[in-house]
């Protein structure tokens, strides 16, 4: 598969995958998830990958869903047509991530934002630069459920996760390092270098003790109920898009679009970002 949405580096036992639509904010469309999926579902099966890093070109990590593009190819998903393109595009592919039998990094700069942050919290560990940020305001936004994996109670925990999901409210990277769901806050221009440092350390560990680690840290947290966790939140995403109150908001950026307004645009950042 030629890649035109992302980027594969290999350097020595690493494997940097790069969101690459920095003109869009990084904005994840369908492309975009399906040349990531198919890069994770590659460095599983290379034996010569011991560490994944999950990167960004530009200013933001990710702005979350392309929400325009999907506007365009899905302009009126009927309730079984959207579970089915969600279930495998947003919620399989996060999933198979987070089961990727070697250890992942987020590196992480700018604007992460819903898709954005569930993806990057898909890692096993965090590396941030000073100047992210992080969000999930589609419950403000769109009346949205959140995004479809509610990795944010475990990553955050319940009280904050609540006041993150209620507010739309942003959280710097050093709160992120105060609770535990950032590894490591370094200066923007040391971001590629710390995290591949980082990667390169822990490549150094023999390959299938790493993997029974993983496997053994992630298995404690699936004995909490966390798989069903996230699979009943995925329904529950899934009613949130046929509401009456999202519906209503639907129609009024379809509307605000068809006048030549860009009310599908992406979450981005505000000018001042
Ligand atoms: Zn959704």
């Amino acid at each position: 598969m030629e890649y035109q949405d992302i980027i594969y580096e290999q350097l020595g036992p690493v494997v940097r995958l790069w969101h690459n639509r920095p003109e869009a904010g990084n904005a994840e469309s369908r492309q975009l998830l399906e040349e990531l999926d198919h890069a994770v579902q590659r460095v599983a099966q290379d034996p010569s990958v011991r560490v994944v890093i999950f990167a960004a070109k530009g200013k933001h990590f990710s702005a979350g869903h392309d929400l325009k593009k999907s506007q365009e190819e899905r302009p009126d998903p009927t309730v079984e047509s959207r579970y089915h393109f969600e279930i495998e595009h947003y919620y399989e592919y996060c999933l198979r991530i987070m089961d990727l039998p070697k250890p992942t990094i987020a590196q992480v700069q700018g604007a992460c934002i819903a898709a954005g942050f569930m993806v990057s919290n898909m890692c096993d560990l965090m590396v941030a630069s000073d100047d992210a940020f992080f969000s999930d305001p589609v419950g403000h936004t769109l009346g949205a459920a959140a995004v479809e994996v509610l990795i944010h109670p475990y990553v955050l925990g319940l009280r904050k996760a609540k006041e993150f999901l209620f507010t739309g409210n942003r959280l710097t990277a050093q709160e992120g390092l105060e609770l535990g769901m950032i590894n490591k806050v370094v200066p923007r221009e040391k971001l590629e270098e710390e995290t591949l440092a980082l990667a390169n350390h822990i490549a150094q560990a023999p390959p299938f003790g790493l993997e029974l680690i993983k496997r053994s840290l992630n298995r404690t947290r699936d004995m909490s109920g966390f798989r069903q966790a996230l699979n009943a939140h995925f329904d529950t995403h899934q009613l949130s898009h046929v509401s009456d109150e999202y519906m209503q908001i639907w129609r009024e950026r379809k509307a605000v679009a068809a006048a030549g307004g860009a009310s599908f645009g992406r979450t981005m950042p505000k000018a001042q970002d």
